[in-house]
């Protein structure tokens, strides 16, 4: 399989290359050249495969000989060490769990089978590559996590001097080994800045192999498919017509749902549920996208106001926007809504959400589910990464995983900068 430069079709590179590189030199995304259907035998067998068994058979059907199947086993065998579970809240809602990770969120399930691609297509090299991410909190902790002590990779982090939160900064300086925390005295602008001037750096790029594994890395899309395909095979043979419910920010998360359609999982509509930033819900009702300032909101892991897959969605539809609008419908809510949003669910069904998850709720709820349809939402964080919120709105404490108390009493190893490039640049230059 061959990928597509978004900005120039005409460039095509080897998933290696997609994957190493995240972004090409045009600054496009990489997308597949096609996106095979799964055979009808597969879904027939749907409802009785787990989670890994899935992943295999769409991951192979992506990667054809890229990976030979050995290796993806392995890499699916250590990527996917944690459950997906489907959980029922009543007969037509359903609520998708994805923050069993050791993080807590699902940007683990990207991470981690990013991270055993990488290790495979560095394996027989003899070279080095430096990770280096900009972080406002989960993308930073599920990269450090999933690439710790991975041969071949160092990851450098950048995180904002006391924006992250308690928790967040424990998960990204506690690490140690191949992952270095850089916690600067600025925004996280002012990370993205200094991430900016160091890949267009000559001298760092001369001197060593610098590569980005954000959210836009195809390598991340790839396995956020393979659990739309797990939640339709949890609700078991012959299913009501599926509605999903997308907590969204990047829009990668949407995105692999797309992707997952495609490939001929029976998916009737997609709900793109996001906060203020609204660009996206905006789009599907006007067909018009206008990009916005970053809006910040209690479900900050979607503070996105540019979304950068939006330009993958609509390359998915050649373009149709009308298209678009008829398999995803586009809703918000503001901060007092999602709290509303967290409120009920723990009224109604004794489910504690996390503020991002209580949005796709909200965007069930906005919705309207007829009797012959079952709903979905995707529950992206556990409730404990935002303690605060969750327990004003439901007015119960929030039991933190054993996990993450044993975090909480090891000690930050972070090195302090200023937001200087030079001093970025001497780090990255003499690291070992
Ligand atoms: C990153 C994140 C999102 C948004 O996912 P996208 O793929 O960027 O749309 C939602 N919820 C949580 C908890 C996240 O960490």
């Amino acid at each position: 399989m061959l990928y597509y430069s978004i900005n120039n079709p005409k460039e095509k590179v080897s998933l290696r290359e997609a994957v190493l590189k995240s972004i090409s030199g045009n600054s496009g995304l990489y997308m597949p050249s096609k996106i095979p259907k799964l055979p009808a035998a597969f879904f027939k067998n749907l409802h009785r495969m787990s989670l890994k068994e899935i992943a295999f058979e769409v991951s192979k059907s992506m990667l054809g000989d890229d990976v030979p199947s050995s290796e993806l086993k392995k890499i699916i065998e250590v990527a996917l060490s944690f459950p997906i579970p489907l959980k029922k809240l009543n007969e037509n809602l359903f609520v998708l769990e994805l923050f069993h990770g050791p993080t807590l969120a699902f940007k683990d399930v990207g991470a981690r089978f990013m991270a055993g691609l990488f290790e495979y297509f560095l394996a027989n090299e003899n070279r080095e590559v430096i990770i280096l991410v900009a972080t406002s909190g989960d993308t930073g902790s599920a990269i450090a996590n999933a690439f710790f002590n991975k041969k071949g990779v160092k990851v450098v982090i950048l995180y904002p001097s006391g924006k992250v939160s308690p928790l967040q900064e424990k998960q990204l300086t506690t690490m140690g080994g191949n992952i270095t925390a850089l916690e600067v005295k600025g925004n996280f602008d002012d990370c993205q800045d200094l991430v900016k001037k160091a890949f267009s750096d000559e001298k760092i790029n001369r001197k060593i192999n610098l590569t980005s594994a954000n959210s836009i890395n195809f390598g991340r899309l790839l396995p956020q498919t393979f659990y739309y395909f797990h939640a339709v095979a949890q609700l078991g043979k012959n299913p009501k017509r599926v509605v999903i419910s997308v907590p969204s920010g990047n829009f990668g998360n949407l995105t692999a749902g797309l992707i997952a359609k495609k490939m001929g999982l029976p998916v009737y509509k997609f709900i793109a549920a996001t906060n203020k930033n609204h660009s996206v819900p905006d789009f599907l009702k006007s067909g018009k996208f206008k990009p916005g300032k970053t809006v910040f909101t209690i479900s900050n892991a979607m503070d996105v106001g540019n979304p950068s897959n939006f330009s993958r969605m609509l390359y998915i539809y050649k373009g149709n926007a009308q298209q678009i609008s008829y398999d995803i419908k586009g809703l918000w809510y503001n901060d007092n809504q999602t709290r509303q949003s967290i409120g009920e669910l723990y009224k109604k069904y004794s489910y504690q959400p996390d503020p991002h998850g209580a949005i796709a709720y909200a965007g069930l709820n906005g919705f309207g589910l007829t009797k012959n349809q079952t709903g979905i939402f995707l529950e992206t964080a556990h409730p404990a990464k935002f303690p605060m919120e969750v327990e004003k709105s439901t007015g119960k404490k929030v039991t933190l995983p054993s996990s993450l108390k044993k975090l909480l009493l090891l000690k930050k190893k972070a090195i302090k900068i200023s937001k200087e490039f030079s001093i970025l640049k001497k780090i990255l230059l003499e690291l070992e």
